[in-house]
């Protein structure tokens, strides 16, 4: 078990990769706190899959965008469980739009609101319990698209994921001192439930067809390949990695097109 007996906080864990690395966590021993904004159920099926592992878990709803809504599901988590070992960024949102120059405000407050102030805020929260026990893993899910590198159709997601990987670098550099560990997983395409934000069925298995093309292992990504990368940036095996982003894309090379 290689979290045994840790509190982990895992962002957006009702589905996709939160709910993998959720459950992953659970298998290695700990105890989960599920949180959820929307999707009460699918948050408590993941709970009831943690409790048969022999372990702890509650949801907690709490949209993360929202400083004072996130403060209480900090306190809960820390009333239920009495300390936070790791804490997962991960809950996100897209938010499809072709046109560079046609960014709404609505899209980038939304955008940013849960991607980057979302992030900030869970770890504003948490950072406290952690230093005051010099020990701490801070994971934040960022993106390909974070780097630069991979030109989706989208205008405020990519540069929301950007300042994510650049908050975790600062954050890394300011905590470390307290024996806190600030990583960050780009992740290529992976499988989920996000893909289908403004695209038919027909489309996302059209898109996850193309990229998986595009990558060296010829294969989309699963929620599993990521909570992979999550278990072992929490676990005691990378207490000298910090600042880091983990690229987990498959291997992918020829971002913008396949004939350069
Ligand atoms: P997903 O299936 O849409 O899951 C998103 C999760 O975030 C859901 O559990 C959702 O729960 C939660 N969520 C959304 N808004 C929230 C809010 N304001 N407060 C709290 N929770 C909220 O997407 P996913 O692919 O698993 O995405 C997880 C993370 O991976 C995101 O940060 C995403 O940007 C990143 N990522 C994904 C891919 C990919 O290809 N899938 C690639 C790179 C990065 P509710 O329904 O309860 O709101």
């Amino acid at each position: 078990m290689r979290l045994k007996d840790k509190v982990c906080l895992v962002t957006g864990a009702s589905r996709g990769i939160g709910r993998a690395i959720a459950l992953t966590f659970g298998r290695e021993g700990a105890d989960v706190a599920v949180n959820y904004s929307k999707s009460r159920e699918k948050a408590e099926e993941v709970v009831n899959e943690i409790i048969k592992f022999g372990r702890r878990a509650i949801a907690v709803k709490a949209d993360v965008s929202n400083k004072e809504e996130v403060d209480k599901m900090v306190e809960t988590v820390i009333k239920e469980f009495g300390k936070i070992d790791v804490l997962v960024n991960n809950a996100g949102i897209t938010w499809r739009n072709p046109d560079i120059l046609g960014a709404t405000k609505e899209e980038w407050e939304k955008v940013l609101g849960v991607n980057l102030l979302g992030t900030y805020y869970c770890i504003q929260a948490v950072a406290p319990y952690m230093i005051k026990r010099r020990y701490g893993k801070i994971i934040n899910i960022a993106s390909l698209a974070g780097i630069g590198v991979s030109i989706g159709e989208e205008v405020a997601y990519a540069p929301s994921k950007a300042a994510v990987i650049n908050l975790t670098k600062r954050l890394a550099y300011k905590l470390g001192p307290y024996n806190i560990n600030v990583n960050a997983i780009a992740p290529g395409l992976i499988r989920t439930e996000i893909l289908s934000v403004g695209r038919s069925k027909e489309e996302v298995e059209k898109l996850l067809e193309e990229v998986a093309k595009l990558t060296a292992l010829r294969r989309t990504g699963e929620p599993q390949d990521i909570a992979n990368v999550a278990l072992f940036l929490a676990s005691d095996e990378s207490n000298f990695i910090t600042g880091q982003l983990i690229v987990a894309d498959g291997g992918r090379f020829n971002f913008l097109s396949h004939s350069l």
